[in-house]
């Protein structure tokens, strides 16, 4: 007969097991809505380098801007040696419309030099021969590339096996109950990945960023026309 303790292990395992289930049966049936509403987004794949530029100045501001700013640094700078070879005030004055100029012009042309220096050439495709964790773990030595944005060139680029979480992600999958309030940024990355399909996190990804931009806004989330209210824990909780 299991002692007392050994029982109550085994039903906190059980109830573990229980949660992950649910969990994951929630996942299932918000990317089936969510697909419905929003589409099925694709991944196409990219260059790498182009992918981490653009993730940078894609920090804290919009779409528009972003690809904005990117558009005119590659019509100034049409090669990554001449980007790398410019200033940081000349650089900083091109992405003006992305915001944080100074700072992501630092970071564009210290990843430049980066890549250059240790690699010979501007080109991850080396990444494709690490696992998804040394990969990450190879360009977050580059400052202003954190766990979001090595998991979205590991995962856009290269179509890799990893789950980017943002803010966006970060506060709806909080709100529908996926991930418990105090999990970090950080680590949701990898709950995610454990509970999401990997085939899925492309278009989980895009999807669950469109909600939060759209929907289920960091300031009055807009529950009453959300599509996934029916299984979100915040608006049980609070309607
Ligand atoms: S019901 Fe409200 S809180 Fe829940 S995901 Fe939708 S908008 Fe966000």
């Amino acid at each position: 007969m299991a002692s007392p303790k050994k029982m109550a292990a085994r039903q906190r395992k059980t109830n573990l097991e229980q949660t992950r289930a649910d969990t994951r049966a929630s996942i299932r049936a918000a990317d089936k809505i969510l697909t419905r509403v929003f589409g099925n987004p694709e991944l196409k794949g990219g260059d790498a380098v182009e992918i981490l530029v653009g993730c940078i100045l894609s920090q804290a501001t919009t779409d528009t801007q972003s690809s904005a700013a990117q558009r005119a640094l590659q019509a100034k700078y049409p090669t990554w040696q001449q980007l790398r070879d410019a200033r940081v005030s000349d650089i900083a004055r091109v992405i003006k419309a992305a915001g944080l100029a100074n700072e992501k012009a630092h970071y564009i042309k210290g990843a430049l030099q980066f890549i250059e220096r240790e690699r010979g050439e501007f080109d991850l495709d080396f990444l494709n021969d690490m696992n998804e964790r040394d990969a990450r773990k190879w360009l977050m030595q580059m400052r202003g590339v954190g766990p979001k944005t090595a998991s979205i060139v590991l995962l856009f680029a290269q179509k890799r096996k990893v789950f980017p979480v943002d803010t966006h992600v970060h506060r709806v999958t909080r709100r529908l109950g996926w991930i418990s309030e105090k999990t970090s940024a950080e680590q949701a990355h990898q709950i995610l990945e454990a509970l999401i399909p990997p085939k899925r996190y492309y278009a989980m990804h895009k999807n669950l960023i469109r909600l939060g931009r759209e929907i289920c806004r960091a300031q009055n989330p807009r529950c009453e026309i959300c599509p996934l209210k029916e299984m979100c824990e915040y608006y049980q909780n609070f309607h």
